[in-house]
């Protein structure tokens, strides 16, 4: 690699992926496109996306509620247009998967199917400072099932002066919780660090001591190989604005393995839209699920957020996700190497990467904890159009995903924090 706007220019020319910057609107600061590196908060608009919304509208307009039923794409049907895209992204069979929701209320619905604790099988491991929003979950899911969160959660954190969780003290704290644990629930990639955990790993060992494994994929998903199936990952949920790019407050997912799909002792909190479909509209007692994913449906989806869904999935069915995975692991490579060359030159090191460095330990987004001048780099580059975010206390998350940023932006990204820092 070389740190020079040629060679970066260069990288841009070679990618095969270059032509999918033009599906999508890149907003524009001071009348340039801006460099956007929020990919992994909220994805930006593919052009198709008003069109297919449109489309939707047109025909609640022409329609009426004859929608569900008539029209190019009657809306009863929608749901399948989703599935198989989005199957093929998180590694499940489209059984397997559900768009409903958003993801903290799918959480909640997947502890009410997963989450049985019963004699002294009641605890849950789970991630140290998980988003603040799956803590919340858990807290007041466990008050509700009138249990003590204190008691049940077990978190585990890195260790002391580690910025990672090690895999092996996950799995040596699944193995030794043994029959009191009930149930896995860790994040895919961690938001802050950017760590990818080894899911295959961790569902194996909850399996061994017979907890049930989930994930929260909130980061994962549209970023990183999933093969949630093969890996025999129970459940999994996401949100779809992140790297998936289908707006905010997207409609969500779920993926619950096939062997729960038919199983009569699985509790879950239902509603109209999960029963089977041949006979809903008779509106009989007593629940009847959908045997898939869908059983867990509660409410008629909006056909405009499923209408936003499906433009970003196009997207990536047709750029390929083994050749995005490819390209956004070549980004995020050339961004490590150049903030590396920034800290070579400082006499103490300003940048510290607490992103993994493996290939498969990372995704797009690289964490940089700055030991200096953090907040002053990260309003500097703003000021010149390049947006990343900043959490406290000190730390730039940069994502440059495949889809829509470009080699020259990572150079220009790393160009301006040697140049804010070193005051050149
Ligand atoms: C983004 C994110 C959320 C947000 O949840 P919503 O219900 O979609 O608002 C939750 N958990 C994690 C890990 C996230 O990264």
């Amino acid at each position: 690699m070389q740190n020079s706007l040629a060679y970066a220019q260069q990288l841009d020319r070679e990618d095969p992926l270059q032509q999918f910057r033009q599906e999508f609107i890149i907003p524009v600061h001071n009348g340039q496109e801006q460099i956007y590196f929020l990919g992994n908060s909220l994805g930006l608009q593919p052009k198709r996306t008003a069109r297919y919304i449109d489309q939707v509208l047109q025909q609640w307009a022409t329609y009426g509620v004859e929608s569900f039923f008539l029209g190019d794409d009657p809306w009863m049907h929608y749901h399948d247009h989703l599935v198989k895209p989005l199957a093929n992204i998180v590694g499940a069979k489209p059984e397997e998967v559900v768009v409903m929701n958003q993801l903290t209320v799918n959480l909640h619905l997947m502890m009410v199917s997963f989450y049985h604790p019963a004699g002294k099988r009641r605890k849950i491991i789970c991630e140290a400072k998980a988003f603040p929003s799956d803590q919340y979950m858990f807290e007041t899911h466990l008050k509700f099932l009138g249990l003590d969160p204190g008691e049940v959660l077990i978190e585990v954190a890195p260790r002391p002066g580690e910025h990672n969780i090690r895999l092996d003290d996950i799995i040596h704290t699944i193995s030794s919780t043994g029959d009191e644990l009930a149930l896995v629930l860790w994040g895919g990639l961690n938001y802050y660090t950017g760590q990818v955990f080894d899911m295959s790993a961790i569902t194996h060992a909850a399996h061994a001591v017979g907890a049930k494994c989930g994930f929260d994929l909130a980061h994962a998903a549209g970023n990183i190989a999933l093969h949630l199936h093969n890996w025999n990952v129970d459940f999994a949920c996401w949100c779809s604005y992140k790297y998936l790019n289908a707006g905010p407050g997207a409609i969500g997912a779920a993926y619950i393995h096939e062997r729960y799909h038919t199983d009569p002792n699985i509790r879950r909190f239902a509603g109209w839209w999960g029963y089977d479909k041949a006979t809903r509209f008779a509106m009989q007692k007593g629940f009847k699920p959908i045997a898939s994913a869908e059983g867990w449906q509660l409410s008629t989806p909006s056909p405009i957020l499923y209408a936003a869904h499906r433009a970003s999935l196009e997207i990536f069915a047709e750029a390929g996700f083994d050749r995005l995975r490819q390209k956004g692991r070549l980004l995020s490579a050339y961004l490590l190497y150049l903030l590396d060359e920034i800290n070579a030159r400082a006499s103490t090191p300003i940048i510290e990467i607490i992103t993994p460095r493996g290939d498969e330990s990372r995704g797009c987004q690289v964490s940089m904890l700055m030991h200096q001048k953090g907040r002053e780099v990260f309003e500097a580059l703003g000021k010149a159009g390049i947006f990343a975010d900043w959490r406290e206390p000190n730390v730039i998350r940069v994502a440059a995903v495949p889809l829509y940023n470009r080699f020259e932006e990572v150079w220009r990204f790393a160009d301006s924090v040697r140049r804010i820092i070193f005051a050149v």
